[in-house]
């Protein structure tokens, strides 16, 4: 990838060369709104652009990938139609709400992150764009987390979708070998390394999505709020089990049991930490499979094919399982022994394909380096 963009860059202009990665999420699902942590890390599929001021007052692209160019200038006005140049409008506009500097630039870029397969394509996009924003006008002067909420803030106000800081934050901060649990309540974070020996962490992605018709997403939320409200508590990140036993009665047999998944998955982040500073992977992968199972029956954001593929990768033999993501299709995560690997992903394929017509995309991802940039 890295040869191909240079040379259509070259051929156009010359500059400096950035990338930013997708992320994975290892444990901690709809714990975000909740007050508690997530536990994601950069993979090594990224999106790279190679970058250079131009004097013109104007921002120049060019998308490899989807083969078209664009150019907008760096006022409110002048947002561009296309949606992947927006994500690059965006990120200049917030840069310089926030009293940063952006002069015109040209970039041509590429990517391997999969599209809208739950791996964060847009939030690659936006801190690679973000980061050499930073470096190349403003001396890198705004710390990382800025950068994270600058992207976060780009798909708020120019792409439409309220997402939370995680993906951001994990393709920003994200390091090779290492995860980042994330308390999304103080955004205080801390680095805990994921040395692989003998495993690999595997996406199956299923290729459905369910639409469904009252946003359960909200409908999720809400339920979260009445509980913490009844608890008297801002959010459940401080809620415990008897708590929750205490008000049983009084609230319904559905918001109870989306409360108890979010106070038990606060506990399995934690758990999974503990367990890989001791090394025990084992552990890791038995948290994941319970996550996978409250985000089916307690959570209810599961769907039949998802709940297949962690059948299979339980008949397998798999170490640990789950959804990763919002949930109703994308992919589930696996932590696979290296003698599993190709026998687990063969059955996965054939026995999805027999029941539903399609194959599912497996991605072998290792954890790397964020948003950096590419030449010292
Ligand atoms: P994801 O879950 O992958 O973030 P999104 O729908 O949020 O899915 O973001 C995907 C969008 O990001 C694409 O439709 C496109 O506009 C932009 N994008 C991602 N990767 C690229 C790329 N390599 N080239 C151009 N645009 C991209
Ligand atoms: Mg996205």
């Amino acid at each position: 990838m890295e040869n191909k963009i240079r040379a259509e860059f070259s051929k156009h202009f010359p500059g400096t060369m950035y990338a930013s990665a997708g992320r994975i999420n290892l444990i901690g699902e709809h714990t975000d709104y909740n007050g508690g942590f997530v536990f994601p890390g950069a993979i090594d599929k990224c999106i790279m652009a190679e970058v250079k001021p131009n004097g013109l007052g104007k921002v120049r692209l060019f998308s490899i990938d989807i083969d078209e160019y664009c150019e907008f200038g760096l006022n409110e006005e002048d947002a561009p139609e296309q949606q992947w140049a927006r994500y690059i409008f965006g990120v200049c506009r917030e840069f310089i709400k926030r009293g940063g500097k952006v002069e015109g630039f040209d970039a041509a870029f590429a990517g391997n992150v999969p599209l809208g397969a739950g791996l964060s394509s847009s939030a690659a996009l936006e801190s690679c764009f973000a980061f050499a924003i930073n470096d190349m006008f403003n001396d890198n002067s705004f710390p990382k987390m800025e950068l994270a909420k600058i992207g976060q803030s780009t798909e708020h106000n120019y792409c439409g979708v309220k997402c939370g800081i995680m993906d951001q934050f994990a393709s920003v901060f994200g390091k090779k070998d290492q995860l980042i649990r994330l308390d999304c309540r103080s955004l205080e974070y801390e680095y805990f390394p994921m040395k692989l020996d003998g495993y690999s962490l595997v996406l199956v992605d299923s290729r459905v999505k369910h639409e469904l018709v009252d946003s359960p997403y909200n409908k999720r939320r809400e339920s979260c709020e009445r509980v913490a409200k009844k608890l008297g508590l801002e959010t459940l990140r401080d809620a415990t089990f008897e708590d929750l036993d205490r008000i049983q009665n009084e609230i319904s047999a559905e918001d109870y049991k989306r409360a108890h998944f979010v106070i038990g998955e606060k506990q399995r982040v934690l758990d999974v930490c503990d367990a890989l500073t001791k090394g025990d992977l084992e552990t890791v992968g038995q948290r994941m499979y319970q996550t996978h199972e409250g985000l089916s029956k307690e959570y209810e954001v599961s769907c039949e094919e998802l709940d297949f593929l962690n059948d299979i990768a339980k008949e397998c033999g798999v170490t640990g399982s789950r959804i990763m993501g919002g949930g109703f299709g994308g992919c589930t995560i696996n932590l696979v022994k290296n003698d599993l690997h190709d026998k687990f992903i063969e059955t996965a394929k054939v026995k999805f394909n027999e029941k539903y017509g399609h194959e599912p995309k497996v991605y072998d991802v290792i954890l790397s380096e964020g948003a950096h940039r590419v030449d010292e």
